[in-house]
């Protein structure tokens, strides 16, 4: 879900490099240079959860929780432009200072960075992570075993002008320390023991900048009803050379049914992988079964993950010696993709599904739809048959899209699987499939250039080809329920093949013909684009959105 934001950083390093060197400059008067800052491109959500079920400890440790969230909110204002307070000071256009408070600075994130606030310049590709004046050069020469560090700020020393790293905690010292005793009053608050240790271990990391025991610690807990993401995490704001993470939060509260329902359906993956339709070459493989996925209502995005878009699903630690000995843990955020689906989806739906089918456009087709997809990301096939190595490294750059492709339509094979069974009865198939096809134009609205992109106009196209769904004269599509599962099993067919081979050549062939948007649906997204449907969402949230204080 970071995928767009790698795209946006490396437009931000192409489009500022030229002004690189030059701090954004402020002039007193912060009016709006460009009058198409424009606020409807995000949609306004109240991001709510249900806490009935919490006891007052656990409500009590929430507030805790806020106000360590609110610290990674202010640190990340310094981290992108300014303190928020002298940044936000002065702008006096109401609208204005909104798409500034979405966007955590004047540069539009959602429009190359350009800068909607009179007297900025543009974004320095490093944030606010280096000194404005550094030149690549100087970087290069500066000696200091620390300075590609994710948690040093790279400084100009007062006196000698020469560089030096300074640690996050020193750095920020006063609300790292804050932020750290937070966790601590928490700790004492929590009810399950893993997260009591988690949070301890995070204030402790808070202080050092050595985040591997908790990251360690927060594999290890299962049972937490309130989850929390905290520190600095993603180094996506650093456009310059990528080495800086930025801080971030978010709360979270754990979705026990589905959480369980997704464990339940693990149990039967390695009788679906024997199912798969490919030769038995195709899969030895036997599919862990990935128990470290789970559902969540998020209740607090700050810093880092509430600029601009926003993401809807979590894979964390990133830290690699974490993932060699203990894996990841995707969170699936239930309640955004909720938001996204109504304010987004359905408008899109609207638009380019035939009348009769609209009806099949639903949240829980959508819901289970995303949620097979990260599973089947665990299915198929991770060596090749031919002695080409792992498929990652033989299909090399063209990796990404297939993978991607893999998981969506492997995702819908196991949805229709287990369906069948008598397995996962919660949605009526034709719901997964029409929403399955919402879903496409959702991804390629905006270009096909990422790999999710690529990934699903490969789909469209093949669906098209084997008569999966029909485009009416009015511009709508209608999908045919029989063919498109048909389709649907040959292009996992095709896809598992293809990896299993390692086929690098088909796969570049395959991309460069057909991963591309037709006249006709680009005539069609256009369509919807006009409609000013948003691109993102945006939050009211807090304490007193979920009924606290
Ligand atoms: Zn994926």
């Amino acid at each position: 879900m970071k995928k767009i934001n790698v795209i946006i950083a490396m437009i931000a390093v192409f489009t500022v490099f030229a002004g690189f060197g030059q701090k954004a400059k402020k002039t007193d008067k912060k009016d709006i240079i460009d009058k198409s800052y424009q606020m409807r491109k995000y949609a306004k959500v109240k991001l709510t959860a249900d806490i009935s079920h919490l006891s007052d400890n656990q409500k009590e440790m929430l507030m805790k929780l806020f106000e360590a969230a609110n610290l990674m909110d202010e640190i990340f204002w310094v981290e992108n432009v300014d303190e928020k307070d002298a940044f936000i000071l002065g702008i006096n256009n109401k609208k204005l200072k909104q798409y500034a408070e979405i966007n955590y600075g004047p540069w539009d994130e959602l429009n190359n960075l350009e800068p909607f606030i009179k007297g900025y310049g543009a974004k320095p590709a490093g944030a606010q992570f280096y000194p404005s004046d550094m030149t690549v050069e100087e970087f290069e020469k500066f000696d200091d075993p620390n300075k590609t560090s994710l948690y040093t700020l790279i400084r100009r020393n007062n006196e000698t002008g020469k560089l030096e790293c300074v640690w996050y905690h020193d750095g920020f010292k006063e609300r790292t320390e804050k932020a750290a005793s937070l966790l601590e009053e928490a700790a004492e608050l929590a009810e399950d023991e893993g997260f009591r240790n988690y949070l301890n271990l995070r204030a402790q990391a808070l202080l050092t900048d050595d985040y591997f025991a908790s990251d360690m610690a927060w594999l290890d807990m299962k049972d937490n009803l309130v989850d929390l993401v905290i520190g600095p995490i993603e180094n996506y704001t650093d456009g310059l050379f990528g080495y800086k993470a930025a801080h971030e939060s978010f709360i979270l509260i754990k979705d026990v049914e589905w959480s369980n329902k997704l464990s339940k359906y693990a149990k039967y993956l390695p009788q679906l992988q024997k199912e798969l339709p490919v030769e038995q070459a195709y899969k030895n493989e036997v599919p862990g079964s990935d128990a470290q996925l789970n559902a969540y209502d998020v209740i607090f995005y700050a810093g880092d993950c509430n600029m601009a878009g926003k993401t809807i699903a979590i894979n964390l630690p990133n830290d690699e010696r974490v993932q060699l000995e203990k894996g990841t843990r995707k969170l699936q955020l239930k309640n955004a993709m909720k938001a996204k689906f109504d304010k987004i989806l359905v408008p899109i739906s609207n638009e380019l599904i035939s009348k009769e089918q609209r009806k099949h456009v639903t949240f829980d087709a959508f819901f289970s739809n995303t949620m097979f997809h990260e599973v089947a990301h665990g299915m198929g096939i991770k060596n090749t048959i031919n002695g080409n190595g792992p498929v990652r490294k033989a299909l090399k750059e063209k990796y990404s899209a297939i993978e991607e492709g893999k998981a969506d339509i492997l995702g819908l094979f196991l949805v229709t699987k287990l369906n069948e069974m008598g397995v996962f009865t919660e949605t009526d198939l034709m719901d997964n499939y029409v929403t399955f096809m919402a879903g496409i134009f959702r991804s390629v609205r905006f270009g096909a250039s990422s790999a999710h992109g690529m990934a699903n106009m490969l789909r469209f196209n093949y669906f098209l080809e084997k008569g999966a769904f029909t485009r009416g004269d009015d511009g709508t599509y209608a999908i045919d329920f029989e063919m498109m599962k048909e389709a649907s099993n040959e292009l996992t067919r095709k896809i598992l093949i293809l990896q299993g081979d390692g086929d690098y050549e088909k796969a570049k062939a395959w991309i460069e013909t057909e991963g591309k948007i037709s006249e006709q649906l680009q005539e069609d997204l256009d369509r919807v684009n006009k409609k000013g449907i948003p691109s993102d969402i945006y939050f009211k949230q807090g304490p007193q959105i979920i009924g606290l204080k």
